[in-house]
Protein backbone atom coordinates (compact mmCIF):
# COMPACT_ATOMS: atom_id res chain seq x y z
CA UNK A 1 0.00 0.00 0.00
CA UNK A 2 1.55 3.34 -1.08
CA UNK A 3 2.11 6.34 1.15
CA UNK A 4 -0.44 8.34 -0.09
CA UNK A 5 -2.92 5.76 0.49
CA UNK A 6 -2.40 4.97 3.71
CA UNK A 7 -2.78 8.64 4.49
CA UNK A 8 -5.56 8.60 2.94
CA UNK A 9 -7.49 5.82 5.21
CA UNK A 10 -5.77 7.40 8.53
CA UNK A 11 -7.99 10.44 7.37
CA UNK A 12 -10.90 8.77 6.72
CA UNK A 13 -11.10 7.10 10.07
CA UNK A 14 -10.17 10.26 11.78
CA UNK A 15 -13.32 11.65 10.13
CA UNK A 16 -15.49 8.86 10.96
CA UNK A 17 -14.15 8.90 14.71
CA UNK A 18 -15.45 12.75 14.36
CA UNK A 19 -18.77 12.39 12.79
CA UNK A 20 -19.01 9.36 15.43
CA UNK A 21 -18.53 11.57 18.01
CA UNK A 22 -20.49 14.02 17.03
CA UNK A 23 -23.49 11.61 16.67
CA UNK A 24 -23.28 10.43 19.75
CA UNK A 25 -22.98 14.14 21.22
CA UNK A 26 -26.19 15.60 19.28
CA UNK A 27 -27.97 12.37 20.72
CA UNK A 28 -26.53 13.08 24.17
CA UNK A 29 -27.85 16.79 23.69
CA UNK A 30 -31.29 15.91 22.63
CA UNK A 31 -31.72 14.10 25.84
CA UNK A 32 -30.00 16.86 27.65
CA UNK A 33 -32.24 19.22 26.24
CA UNK A 34 -35.47 16.95 26.52
CA UNK A 35 -34.83 14.45 29.36
CA UNK A 36 -37.94 12.80 31.18
CA UNK A 37 -38.95 9.45 32.67
CA UNK A 38 -40.35 6.12 31.11
CA UNK A 39 -43.35 5.34 32.08
CA UNK A 40 -41.78 2.25 34.26
CA UNK A 41 -39.94 4.74 36.16
CA UNK A 42 -42.56 7.42 37.24
CA UNK A 43 -45.03 4.55 38.21
CA UNK A 44 -42.20 3.16 40.98
CA UNK A 45 -41.56 7.17 42.31
CA UNK A 46 -45.78 7.03 42.08
CA UNK A 47 -46.07 9.66 39.71
CA UNK A 48 -47.97 10.18 36.48
CA UNK A 49 -46.82 12.64 33.68
CA UNK A 50 -49.07 15.94 33.43
CA UNK A 51 -48.84 17.95 29.74
CA UNK A 52 -49.81 21.97 30.84
CA UNK A 53 -50.91 24.29 28.29
CA UNK A 54 -49.83 28.26 28.96
CA UNK A 55 -52.14 30.74 27.27
CA UNK A 56 -55.53 31.03 29.16
CA UNK A 57 -55.00 27.85 31.24
CA UNK A 58 -52.01 29.20 33.43
CA UNK A 59 -51.53 32.90 31.96
CA UNK A 60 -53.60 35.79 29.89
CA UNK A 61 -51.94 37.66 27.65
CA UNK A 62 -52.79 40.96 25.28
CA UNK A 63 -50.67 43.12 22.63
CA UNK A 64 -53.18 45.95 22.98
CA UNK A 65 -52.71 49.12 24.67
CA UNK A 66 -53.67 48.83 28.45
CA UNK A 67 -54.65 51.45 30.65
CA UNK A 68 -54.97 49.61 33.69
CA UNK A 69 -53.32 49.81 36.83
CA UNK A 70 -50.00 47.51 37.07
CA UNK A 71 -50.62 44.91 39.70
CA UNK A 72 -49.08 41.79 41.12
CA UNK A 73 -48.89 39.18 38.93
CA UNK A 74 -48.84 41.34 35.69
CA UNK A 75 -45.50 41.12 33.46
CA UNK A 76 -45.22 43.33 30.86
CA UNK A 77 -42.19 42.62 28.18
CA UNK A 78 -41.60 42.93 24.31
CA UNK A 79 -40.95 39.23 22.61
CA UNK A 80 -39.78 39.70 18.58
CA UNK A 81 -40.07 43.15 18.25
CA UNK A 82 -43.55 43.16 19.38
CA UNK A 83 -44.81 44.86 23.53
CA UNK A 84 -46.63 41.84 25.15
CA UNK A 85 -48.83 42.24 28.80
CA UNK A 86 -49.35 39.01 30.85
CA UNK A 87 -51.21 38.16 33.72
CA UNK A 88 -50.94 35.11 36.09
CA UNK A 89 -53.90 33.02 37.06
CA UNK A 90 -54.90 33.04 40.59
CA UNK A 91 -53.27 30.33 42.18
CA UNK A 92 -50.34 29.12 40.47
CA UNK A 93 -48.25 28.84 42.80
CA UNK A 94 -49.85 26.69 44.62
CA UNK A 95 -50.76 24.66 41.75
CA UNK A 96 -47.96 24.07 40.44
CA UNK A 97 -46.08 23.31 43.69
CA UNK A 98 -48.78 20.61 44.27
CA UNK A 99 -48.54 19.14 40.96
CA UNK A 100 -45.02 18.55 40.96
CA UNK A 101 -45.43 16.46 43.56
CA UNK A 102 -47.30 14.28 42.24
CA UNK A 103 -46.61 14.87 38.18
CA UNK A 104 -43.36 14.69 35.91
CA UNK A 105 -44.97 18.03 34.22
CA UNK A 106 -44.02 19.42 30.77
CA UNK A 107 -45.10 22.44 29.00
CA UNK A 108 -47.39 21.68 25.40
CA UNK A 109 -48.08 25.26 24.08
CA UNK A 110 -48.77 26.65 20.53
CA UNK A 111 -46.98 29.91 21.66
CA UNK A 112 -43.74 30.43 20.40
CA UNK A 113 -40.05 29.41 21.88
CA UNK A 114 -38.94 32.63 22.93
CA UNK A 115 -42.67 33.49 24.28
CA UNK A 116 -42.61 30.35 26.34
CA UNK A 117 -39.20 31.10 27.61
CA UNK A 118 -40.01 34.49 28.81
CA UNK A 119 -43.32 33.23 30.61
CA UNK A 120 -41.24 30.71 32.20
CA UNK A 121 -38.88 32.87 33.78
CA UNK A 122 -41.38 34.07 35.81
CA UNK A 123 -43.83 30.60 36.65
CA UNK A 124 -40.65 28.53 37.42
CA UNK A 125 -37.50 30.72 37.33
CA UNK A 126 -35.49 27.59 38.59
CA UNK A 127 -36.44 25.12 36.40
CA UNK A 128 -37.93 23.47 39.25
CA UNK A 129 -41.38 22.59 37.67
CA UNK A 130 -41.04 21.51 34.23
CA UNK A 131 -37.15 21.11 33.54
CA UNK A 132 -36.69 21.37 29.82
CA UNK A 133 -39.53 19.74 28.98
CA UNK A 134 -41.01 22.19 27.01
CA UNK A 135 -42.90 21.68 23.42
CA UNK A 136 -43.55 24.72 21.54
CA UNK A 137 -45.20 25.82 18.21
CA UNK A 138 -42.06 24.80 16.66
CA UNK A 139 -42.48 20.99 18.40
CA UNK A 140 -46.20 20.55 17.49
CA UNK A 141 -46.91 20.06 13.44
CA UNK A 142 -50.27 21.53 12.39
CA UNK A 143 -51.21 22.66 15.97
CA UNK A 144 -52.16 18.83 16.51
CA UNK A 145 -51.37 18.55 20.61
CA UNK A 146 -52.66 14.91 20.37
CA UNK A 147 -50.17 13.70 18.06
CA UNK A 148 -47.19 15.52 19.56
CA UNK A 149 -48.40 13.37 22.82
CA UNK A 150 -47.92 10.23 21.17
CA UNK A 151 -44.56 11.46 19.79
CA UNK A 152 -43.28 11.87 23.16
CA UNK A 153 -44.93 8.60 24.74
CA UNK A 154 -44.17 5.95 22.10
CA UNK A 155 -45.12 3.28 24.38
CA UNK A 156 -48.12 4.46 25.45
CA UNK A 157 -49.93 7.13 27.31
CA UNK A 158 -51.79 5.34 30.21
CA UNK A 159 -50.51 7.03 32.91
CA UNK A 160 -50.58 10.80 31.32
CA UNK A 161 -52.90 13.79 31.87
CA UNK A 162 -53.36 16.92 29.96
CA UNK A 163 -55.23 20.42 31.58
CA UNK A 164 -56.08 23.15 28.68
CA UNK A 165 -58.73 25.17 27.87
CA UNK A 166 -58.92 23.67 24.62
CA UNK A 167 -60.10 20.45 24.03
CA UNK A 168 -60.03 20.31 20.05
CA UNK A 169 -56.05 20.68 19.72
CA UNK A 170 -55.88 17.48 21.94
CA UNK A 171 -58.95 15.61 19.55
CA UNK A 172 -61.16 15.37 22.46
CA UNK A 173 -58.99 13.04 24.33
CA UNK A 174 -60.47 11.32 27.78
CA UNK A 175 -57.25 12.25 29.61
CA UNK A 176 -58.00 16.28 29.54
CA UNK A 177 -59.33 18.16 32.36
CA UNK A 178 -60.58 21.56 30.42
CA UNK A 179 -60.36 24.52 32.14
CA UNK A 180 -62.71 27.38 31.90
CA UNK A 181 -60.89 30.19 29.83
CA UNK A 182 -58.95 32.64 31.77
CA UNK A 183 -59.14 36.04 30.32
CA UNK A 184 -57.75 38.89 32.76
CA UNK A 185 -58.20 41.38 30.15
CA UNK A 186 -61.21 42.89 28.40
CA UNK A 187 -62.50 45.13 25.91
CA UNK A 188 -65.22 47.65 27.10
CA UNK A 189 -67.02 50.43 25.39
CA UNK A 190 -67.34 53.94 26.89
CA UNK A 191 -69.29 55.27 24.25
CA UNK A 192 -66.93 55.54 21.06
CA UNK A 193 -63.69 54.42 23.42
CA UNK A 194 -62.53 51.25 23.25
CA UNK A 195 -60.95 50.37 26.87
CA UNK A 196 -59.05 47.34 28.16
CA UNK A 197 -59.51 46.68 31.44
CA UNK A 198 -58.63 43.55 34.00
CA UNK A 199 -59.97 41.46 36.09
CA UNK A 200 -59.93 38.25 37.53
CA UNK A 201 -62.36 38.37 40.38
CA UNK A 202 -63.02 34.75 42.13
CA UNK A 203 -61.34 32.96 39.38
CA UNK A 204 -60.60 29.96 41.33
CA UNK A 205 -60.58 27.06 38.03
CA UNK A 206 -56.81 25.95 39.07
CA UNK A 207 -57.99 24.97 42.42
CA UNK A 208 -60.56 23.16 41.51
CA UNK A 209 -58.17 21.68 38.98
CA UNK A 210 -55.65 20.56 41.55
CA UNK A 211 -58.75 18.77 43.51
CA UNK A 212 -59.27 16.84 39.88
CA UNK A 213 -56.03 16.19 38.76
CA UNK A 214 -55.06 15.02 42.37
CA UNK A 215 -58.00 12.50 42.93
CA UNK A 216 -57.46 10.91 39.19
CA UNK A 217 -53.56 10.38 40.40
CA UNK A 218 -55.22 8.94 43.33
CA UNK A 219 -57.35 6.41 41.54
CA UNK A 220 -54.60 5.64 39.09
CA UNK A 221 -52.58 4.52 42.17
CA UNK A 222 -55.47 2.51 43.81
CA UNK A 223 -55.41 -0.08 40.90
CA UNK A 224 -51.73 -0.09 40.12
CA UNK A 225 -50.72 -1.16 44.14
CA UNK A 226 -53.44 -3.70 43.27
CA UNK A 227 -51.45 -4.57 39.84
CA UNK A 228 -53.79 -2.95 37.63
CA UNK A 229 -52.98 -0.79 34.81
CA UNK A 230 -56.10 1.26 34.37
CA UNK A 231 -55.26 4.14 31.61
CA UNK A 232 -56.13 7.59 33.05
CA UNK A 233 -58.16 7.85 29.66
CA UNK A 234 -60.93 5.60 31.37
CA UNK A 235 -60.18 6.89 34.92
CA UNK A 236 -60.48 10.57 34.05
CA UNK A 237 -64.05 9.44 32.29
CA UNK A 238 -64.86 8.44 36.08
CA UNK A 239 -63.09 11.50 37.81
CA UNK A 240 -65.10 13.61 35.81
CA UNK A 241 -68.42 11.86 36.30
CA UNK A 242 -67.79 11.75 39.72
CA UNK A 243 -66.53 15.45 40.50
CA UNK A 244 -69.85 16.10 39.01
CA UNK A 245 -72.07 15.02 41.49
CA UNK A 246 -69.78 16.48 44.09
CA UNK A 247 -70.23 20.31 42.06
CA UNK A 248 -74.35 19.33 42.02
CA UNK A 249 -74.62 18.45 45.76
CA UNK A 250 -72.40 21.62 46.39
CA UNK A 251 -74.96 23.51 44.28
CA UNK A 252 -78.13 21.84 46.25
CA UNK A 253 -76.01 22.89 49.80
CA UNK A 254 -76.00 26.34 48.59
CA UNK A 255 -79.42 26.04 47.83
CA UNK A 256 -80.58 24.96 50.84
CA UNK A 257 -78.59 27.36 52.71
CA UNK A 258 -80.01 30.30 50.05
CA UNK A 259 -83.51 28.84 50.97
CA UNK A 260 -83.21 28.99 54.77
CA UNK A 261 -81.60 32.84 55.04
CA UNK A 262 -84.30 34.04 53.19
CA UNK A 263 -87.30 32.38 54.95
CA UNK A 264 -85.04 34.03 57.97
CA UNK A 265 -85.62 37.25 56.25
CA UNK A 266 -81.85 37.83 55.67
CA UNK A 267 -80.26 39.50 52.51
CA UNK A 268 -78.76 36.93 49.59
CA UNK A 269 -76.40 37.79 46.96
CA UNK A 270 -77.11 36.89 43.62
CA UNK A 271 -75.27 33.35 42.07
CA UNK A 272 -72.36 33.77 39.81
CA UNK A 273 -72.71 32.79 36.06
CA UNK A 274 -70.80 29.65 35.58
CA UNK A 275 -68.60 29.67 32.41
CA UNK A 276 -70.55 26.60 30.35
CA UNK A 277 -67.72 23.92 29.56
CA UNK A 278 -66.83 23.27 26.29
CA UNK A 279 -67.07 19.77 25.72
MG1 LIG B 1 -54.67 27.65 25.74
Amino acid sequence: MSQTMTEQMSCKQVLDDIVNVLGVQKMLLKQFKYSYKDQATLLQERKLALLVDLDQTLIHTTNEEFAGPQVEGMLQFTCKGTSHLTMLRPHHKRFLESMSNHFEMHVVTLGVRDYAKVILQELDPEGRFFGRRILTRENIPNSDKFAAMQKLFPGGHEHVLAIDDKVDVWKHMDNLHQVPEFTYFKSKNYGLKRTLIGSSKNDDALLEAEKILLHAHEKFFDYYERSELQPTSRLFKEVQKEWETVRISEQIEKLFLTVEKISQGQKVSKPRKRTQRKR
